[in-house]
């Protein structure tokens, strides 16, 4: 069964094709600049990359010419559009109103909708696609995974914030969370890999990208996670702030900054790029190693906050069976890793470091002590697709 799984986003689509329930990527591409003047799309099969530059007025022109690649008889990828039965959306925001994978429907539609407000940047965005998809593809199933689903399961105690409860009733100010389908997937894939009985497991999920977010796993159920309301808290990410004190944020308007102007700051120009000009790890650790003293108090900070979440989260669990690194910077930065996990032996912690250093494909156990340390790519497309090929059997999505 073919499964197309479209990422969305304000002015890019991103997409991948699944043969399920193998899991075969058949091809996979983005379209980017979508509605400027100049745009790109990227068709990826097997080795061959192919690129187009026009412009691409609207997502609907985009997935347009995504289907039409996609049923081009040169690539040889597809006979027509009907062949793909479901297509999975990646949904940001689901609020309290969705709990799980669902299956899109006008309602659902006017519910993501109705999150808009959570989730300004990215919602509006997703529910371009899914409408843009149900046309160009309108014998397909269209469902929604929403990234927060994962952590609907975190007890009240935990996602509540100690303000006036008017303002969790009225506005539904609370904990969220998100990168919800990259915590999960690569749990699972702990929790195989490790031989674990899920109904007794401790698993603490720490997703290192440009965003970056660490999850409390007890039993395969998320039950604490460092993103909020929104995307800013927690750790310290690429250009977002990760935790700080909300004094700042008076204390700055105090000052005459503007509220847009703090959310500019707060969210593009702070993390590793407020602290050394630059949001990619790699060159900041290459600056490091030169002796920039900004990139080194950078990267101390960032692995000190990882540090001081696995902390908490141990506490939460009531210990930890397993450790996992994932996405761009948990998958690559064996120095990140390395200092998040130090100085902690005295509680089962610790680093092979020349497992740690050691490329390889796939899963790999990094760890020398008792608790395991794992390192796992995140898949979000193949999760999203496996969880709408299970829905369109009629099965639960996990
Ligand atoms: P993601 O959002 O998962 O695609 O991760 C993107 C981030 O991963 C980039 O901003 C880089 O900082 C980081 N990254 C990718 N490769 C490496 C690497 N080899 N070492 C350190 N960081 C990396």
């Amino acid at each position: 069964m073919k499964v197309l799984v479209l990422n969305s986003g304000s002015s890019s689509l991103k997409y991948q094709l699944f043969e399920m329930p193998e899991g075969k990527v058949l091809c996979a591409g983005l379209v980017e600049k979508i509605g400027e003047s100049t745009g790109k799309l990227e068709l990826q099969i097997d080795d061959n990359r192919i690129e187009i530059n026009e412009p691409f007025a609207d997502h609907k022109v985009a997935l347009h010419k995504v289907a039409q690649l996609l049923t081009d008889p040169q690539y040889q990828i597809l006979n027509s559009a009907s062949e793909i039965e479901a297509v999975g959306h990646r949904v940001v925001h689901g609020g309290e109103r969705f709990s799980a994978t669902t299956l899109i429907t006008p309602e659902v539609k006017t519910n993501i909708q109705d999150l808009f407000s959570l989730a300004p940047l990215h919602n509006p965005a997703n529910l371009q696609g899914i409408e843009v998809a149900e046309k160009v593809f309108a014998e397909a199933k269209q469902y929604a995974v929403f990234d927060t689903a994962f952590h609907s399961s975190i007890p009240e105690h935990a996602y509540r914030f100690a303000i006036p409860k008017e303002l969790y009733s009225k506005y539904g100010t609370r904990v969220y969370g998100f990168h919800g389908t990259s915590h999960r997937y690569v749990a699972n894939q702990a929790i195989k890999h490790l031989g674990l009985i899920n109904q007794d497991s401790k698993i603490i999920t720490v997703h290192l990208g440009n965003g970056c977010s660490i999850a409390a796993v007890k039993n395969g159920q998320s039950i604490d996670t460092s993103m909020g309301l929104g995307p800013l808290s927690g750790l310290i990410m690429g250009t977002r702030s990760g935790d700080i004190d909300p004094s700042v944020l008076f204390y700055l308007l105090e000052q005459g900054y503007e509220i847009e102007q703090i959310k500019t700051i707060l969210n593009k120009q702070s993390g590793m790029k407020g602290l050394t000009g630059d949001n990619d790890l790699r060159n900041i650790n290459t600056r490091a190693l030169e002796g920039d003293l900004d990139a080194q108090l950078a990267l101390d900070m960032y692995s000190y906050r990882i540090k001081k979440y696995i902390g908490a989260y141990m506490a939460a669990l009531g210990g930890v069976d397993a450790i996992v690194f994932t996405a761009g910077v948990g998958e690559n930065d064996a120095a990140t890793r390395a200092k998040s996990c130090a100085g902690m032996h005295g509680f089962g912690i610790e680093i092979d470091s020349v497992a740690n250093e050691t490329r390889k494909k796939g899963i790999r156990e990094i760890q020398h002590g008792k608790v395991k340390i794992l390192v796992i790519p995140t898949d979000e497309e193949y999760e999203i697709a496996r969880q709408s090929y299970n829905l369109i059997l009629g099965k639960s999505p996990y």
